[in-house]
């Protein structure tokens, strides 16, 4: 089959730098142990794990492993709660995430209501909310549509900020229900550019040359499930961890395969997948 691939897949910066970190203190030979997945990729996981590197829900007691937060960053009672145990932390926050962090914090250190748009139940929107909360805003919120943005208590001023991996039109989207109330919003686009130049690329052009769409990343990422959802409005789009999983009865002969990735899949994931669909 033939293949079209955008410019950018792979790793975006904020998660190669969270791996390199997590791997220099691996290679600092204390226990370490990483909060939650610091990529979401089995394979990359895997090589970590087999060096040493071990996964928990929540801290270790005083006197235990090193840990690692990663990319998507902690709330800060989890930060603090850390030192109280003497625990050594080892931070991967990506900077775009302290971003929406530092947003969240100086919009709630105005007062405001803060709306965060996302998922409540990802790791970096805890910790974002975690960190208003702590700022001092009278009340923190996640809504993840214009549904959910309904059905908020109507308040004369709000701020807003996004999840980064949210979608950007979406985002906009939500901010423009808000605004449809009567609203005052201070709104910060926190989206992740790496994030919105996929989409667009995906849109500009992958959309147009391909006639079927793979979209290579972990199930519990975030940023390819939005990928993923937005190929799959134009497309017929599968959405695969590995190569492995490729079913040559998706594909029909003459289409062009058109391949992306999250910003948590290895480039050398996506290289096996165009390969496996060149030799289709
Ligand atoms: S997707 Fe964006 S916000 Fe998330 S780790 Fe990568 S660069 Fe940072």
């Amino acid at each position: 089959m033939e293949t079209v691939r955008p410019r950018h897949t792979g790793f975006c910066f904020g998660v190669r730098d969270a791996l390199e970190l997590t791997s220099r203190a691996i290679e600092g030979g204390l226990p370490t142990l990483a909060l939650g997945q610091v990529v979401h990729n089995d394979k990359a996981l895997e090589e970590l794990e087999a060096r040493g590197l071990g996964r928990a829900q929540e801290l270790p007691p005083a006197g235990g492993p090193q840990v690692v937060v990663t990319a998507h960053g902690a709330p800060p009672e989890l930060l603090e709660e850390a030192r109280r145990r003497g625990l050594t932390v080892v931070d991967t926050t990506c900077p775009l995430v302290s971003r929406v962090q530092l947003h969240a914090r100086r919009l709630a250190a105005q007062g405001l209501p803060v709306t965060v748009v996302g998922h409540a139940q990802h790791a970096e929107v805890r910790g974002v909310v975690g960190w208003a909360a702590e700022e001092g805003s009278p009340e923190v919120s996640v809504v993840a549509s214009p549904e959910e943005a309904e059905r908020l208590p109507w308040r004369a001023r709000r701020g807003v900020v996004s999840q980064s991996t949210f979608p950007q039109d979406r985002f906009q989207e939500i901010v423009g229900r808000l605004r449809g109330r009567g609203e005052e919003l201070e709104v910060r686009d926190t989206t992740c550019p790496v994030v919105n130049q996929r989409h667009r690329e995906a849109v500009g052009s992958l959309l147009d040359e391909a006639d079927v769409v793979v979209v290579v990343g972990g199930r519990g990422s975030a940023n390819t499930q939005a990928l993923a959802e937005t190929c799959a409005r134009r497309l017929p789009t599968f959405q695969i961890e590995t190569a492995a999983e490729i079913e040559p009865g998706w594909f029909r002969p003459g289409q062009r395969v058109g391949i992306t990735s999250g910003t948590s899949t290895p480039a050398w994931v996506v290289d096996e997948v165009e390969a496996v669909c060149r030799d289709l």
